[in-house]
């Protein structure tokens, strides 16, 4: 029988990792490790066909030759991003890298709807206050619906045309701009030909583009300016599309009304771990912590069972495709 080995095993994927195990347990046998992928398992993968890893920091190009040397072409990476990898190095001795490009576009479009619905009906302030016994009621527990909204979404691709839909589902008015507009979502939402005209007269920002280059601070003080005071602005995309010091001056002055962050630009050594009672370190995120008009969740969006059960169906489908046809479906270096 053909043998799977699964680096980086986390704890949260264990059960998922069972389900598929036990789908496949007439096919494949499958070995689980918590250990990154190198050290002494270099020198035990004869009996070795497939791998699958959740590589977070850059992989070593010198064990590309070394997989070949033990006829293993393919690594099924348990993440949408693949840039740990060298895919000129993996691609020059012949190794296929495949990715997760989108485990549950709905995990996040729904995130960013409750997170929205927070900001609207003031739940963070209302659940303070009861922790504290304060059961009163003033303006700024006083929400608004949904319903009476203009929302705004800046990228209609997998996760922003849910978000749409979810929102006209809500009786909401829904405006976009896209670089590359969606015919499929002709009576969702309005388009409009520039994110200055999104801004200009709409309640809720929501944003959906990817963290590429180009997109860093796409939603800078300029953008921010042009809105109508009061606008909500919501941010599960990446922390760069979002200048956070622009944010937090139009916060000052009332522009923004309130902020829901999922991401941020400086996340990398906070979100994900445990800073209990540690001093932070970075002012602004320490800054965004004590505000009373932006909620701050780490990076969470995406997170379910669906994601966390495709993140591992999709690549352990992919490393059980290559050993059986030499090919699957998410190789991101042809
Ligand atoms: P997608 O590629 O399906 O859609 C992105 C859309 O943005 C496309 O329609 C594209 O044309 C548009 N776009 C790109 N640049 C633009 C610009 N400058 N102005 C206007 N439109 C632009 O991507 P997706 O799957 O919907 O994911 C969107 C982003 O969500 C991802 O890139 C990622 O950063 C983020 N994400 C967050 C989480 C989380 O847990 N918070 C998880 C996964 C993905």
């Amino acid at each position: 029988m053909k043998k799977i080995k699964v680096f980086d095993v986390r704890v949260d994927e264990k059960q998922a990792l069972q389900q598929w195990i036990e789908r496949h347990q007439d096919e494949v046998e499958v070995v689980l490790t918590t250990d990154s992928f190198g050290g002494e398992h270099l020198t035990q993968l004869e009996d070795i066909d497939g791998i699958s890893i959740s590589q977070t920091t850059t992989f070593n190009d010198e064990y590309y030759p070394i997989l070949t040397e033990n006829g293993i072409y393919h690594i099924a990476q348990r993440s949408a991003g693949f840039d740990m990898y060298n895919l000129v190095a993996a691609t020059a001795s012949g190794v296929k890298i495949s990715n997760v490009p989108s485990y549950s576009p709905q995990s996040i479009a729904e995130f960013a709807v409750t997170r929205t619905l927070a900001l609207v009906r003031h739940t963070h302030r209302i659940d303070r206050n009861v922790a504290l016994q304060d059961f009163t009621w003033d303006l700024a527990v006083q929400g608004r619906t949904v319903e009476s909204l203009k929302i705004g979404v800046l990228g209609t691709g997998r996760i922003g045309s849910r978000v749409a839909k979810i929102f006209k589902g809500f009786g909401a008015k829904v405006y976009a701009y896209d670089i590359a507009p969606d015919p499929t979502l002709e009576g969702i939402v309005t388009y409009v030909d520039t994110l200055e005209a999104l801004v200009k007269d709409i309640d809720v920002l929501t944003l959906h583009i990817p963290g590429s280059p180009e997109n860093k601070y796409v939603v800078d003080e300029k953008i921010l300016e042009q809105a109508k005071p009061g606008l909500f602005v919501i941010n599960t995309a990446r922390g760069i599309v979002l200048d956070t010091e622009a944010l937090i001056r139009k916060l000052d002055d009332g522009t923004v009304a309130a902020a829901a962050l999922d991401t941020y630009e400086n996340e990398g050594a906070y979100f994900k771990n445990d800073w209990t009672n540690k001093p932070l370190g970075d002012p602004i995120l320490s800054h965004l912590l004590e505000r009373d008009d932006v909620i701050v969740s780490p990076h969470v969006a995406f997170y379910t069972d669906e994601a966390v059960q495709n993140l591992v169906d999709i690549p352990l489908d992919d490393v059980l495709s290559y050993i059986n046809k030499h090919t699957a479906e998410n190789i991101v270096n042809p």
